[in-house]
């Protein structure tokens, strides 16, 4: 089964899981169901019906039982024997905190590594990353999210490849994390409030300043968490 996790130990960071695939069908029936499930339309937990799908996207159940299959290796779907797929459940209180401490144990490290490491190509790499999304534009508001979602997997993957520990970089992608942490609340100051953080992280890059780095990261983590604490209450 395809998934999105990036496996490929090339040097230069493989992102090419994150970046939407070619305008084929069945890409874009992954990123329909993708973005619905991002921004909450098809709730944690909830069944997903695939004639419901059908119908709503208009094709055939042979892409949509495919993107669902690939978005089971994400873990953002879960197919159970005669009851069919449904979105996976919404991450426990206890996961999440276990999941912010591990971000905060491995992701302002490797980010003083990887300000360490830079160059003008790398800078270039993240700000594209960081930026790609921008701000409000007028586009669909879920779609946005969804993108930002994926963006922000993608800058954060990005910063663990040039950190250059390949285990830390493949545990932190196993979790996830940016797929379960955004399902929790669709909310467009999750997305404001990080493209300033990320703005901080680029400034630190682009002076090579390792502790710069580190604090910028360990304030986003920590901002992020707090921004998406409400959503267990
Ligand atoms: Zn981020």
């Amino acid at each position: 089964m395809q998934t999105r996790t990036p496996t490929i130990h090339t040097e230069a960071p493989d992102t090419s899981g994150f970046i939407p695939r070619s305008n084929s069908l069945a890409g874009s029936v992954y990123e329909a169901i993708f973005a619905q499930l991002m921004a909450l339309k098809i709730p944690p937990g909830a069944r997903i019906n695939v004639d419901h799908l059908v119908r709503e996207l208009n094709v055939s159940q042979t892409p949509i039982r495919e993107a669902l299959g690939r978005l089971e290796g994400e873990g953002l779907v879960v197919k159970t024997h005669l009851i069919g797929y449904s979105a996976a459940p919404q991450i426990a209180r206890r996961r999440f905190d276990e999941l912010y401490q591990l971000r905060l144990l491995l992701e302002p490290d490797s980010a003083a590594r990887a300000a360490l490491s830079m160059d003008d190509e790398k800078l270039a790499t993240l700000r594209e990353a960081a930026g790609v999304m921008g701000r409000r534009d007028g586009t669909d508001e879920r779609l946005r999210y969804s993108t930002f979602a994926r963006q922000d997997a993608m800058f954060h993957d990005c910063i663990l490849a040039y950190a250059g520990n390949e285990l830390i970089r493949e545990t932190l992608n196993h979790q996830h994390t940016h797929f379960h942490i955004f399902r929790l609340m669709f909310h467009s100051r999750v997305t404001e409030e990080a493209l300033d953080e990320h703005e901080a992280l680029l400034t630190a890059f682009a002076a090579g300043d390792a502790s710069a780095a580190e604090k910028a990261m360990r304030v986003h983590l920590e901002h992020s968490r707090d921004r998406l604490l409400p959503a267990f209450d």
